[in-house]
């Protein structure tokens, strides 16, 4: 496959930042974006430039705005190219009953786990339709397909997100360019450390019991996806055997979503 241009939202930890090493590892071009401190972006364009075939680019637009990402698309397209592999990563969680739940965390949520990826979708596809390839990943979550309670605008967010892949799948069929999304059950990241925490703290648990409890919970297997094996499913899913996978939601979930 030849080298192509990647741009993987939220790719500064966890599973983006599995994506992106995956990617720049087969010799892709892979633009990096998330909201950690300089130095950490720093050491992380270090290990890309030191290690991976794939140039490495950063942009620190909060895709909590719309001008933002604007400029982030504006910044790929001036300085790196048109982007070939879109992976829309970047995700937050807030979890509390509705009756509690903050407006803005609400508007936040939705702006950064759904409408950032219209947004960006919609100003790349020209492009690849016109190249008459690419690819759009949604990393989306069970929660698109199945519903916990506390967590209203995460499950609102990402049951649109696969409703966005569905309709982005069937107005882009046959074209070259195709639109999946991923549906991770349990993955051990910094965005589920805290809710292991929280559970720890509020159960008074320790952080092992309260790992297994979370997993017994939701994830018939008891073992937390590796960023890594999310990665490798994004491998596939650029690759030509994927041409014709559009459209769907592939669940890496222990069992969750059969339940
Ligand atoms: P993480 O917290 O480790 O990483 C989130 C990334 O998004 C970071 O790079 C962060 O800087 C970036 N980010 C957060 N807000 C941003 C903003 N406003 N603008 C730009 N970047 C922003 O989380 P993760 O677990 O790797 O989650 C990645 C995606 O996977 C999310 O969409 C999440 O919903 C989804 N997911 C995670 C799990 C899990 O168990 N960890 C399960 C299902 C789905």
């Amino acid at each position: 496959m030849s080298a192509k241009i990647a741009l993987v939202t939220g790719s500064t930890s966890g599973i983006g930042l599995a994506i992106a090493r995956e990617l720049a590892k087969e010799g892709h071009t892979v633009i990096l974006n998330g909201l950690s401190p300089k130095e950490e972006i720093e050491s992380l364009k270090k290990e890309f430039e030191q290690n991976y075939k794939g140039k490495v680019y950063y942009h620190a637009a909060d895709l909590a705005s719309k001008a933002q990402i604007m400029d982030l698309l504006s910044f790929a397209k001036n300085e790196v190219g048109d982007i070939d592999i879109l992976i829309n990563n970047a995700g937050i969680q807030f979890v509390t009953p509705i009756e509690d739940f903050p407006d803005e965390k609400w508007e936040q949520i939705i702006s950064i786990n759904l409408s950032s990826s219209f947004y960006l979708i919609k100003n790349t596809i020209k492009a690849m339709k016109q190249k008459k390839w690419g690819r759009i990943i949604n990393v989306a979550s069970v929660h698109g397909l199945v519903a916990s309670a506390n967590k209203s605008a995460y499950v609102s967010a990402k049951h649109g997100i696969i409703g966005l892949t569905k309709v982005v799948g069937l107005e882009t069929a046959g074209s070259g360019v195709t639109c999946n999304a991923i549906c991770p059950g349990w993955v051990l990241t910094p965005l589920v450390q805290k809710q292991i925490d929280d559970l720890a703290a509020r159960e008074n648990l320790s952080g092992d019991d309260a790992r297994i409890k979370l997993l017994s919970e939701k994830q018939p297997s008891k073992q937390f996806t590796n960023p890594e094996d999310i990665a490798h499913l994004v491998l596939h899913l650029i690759s030509e055997h994927a041409f014709n996978i559009t459209g769907t939601s592939i669940t890496l979930d222990g069992g969750w979503t059969s339940q």
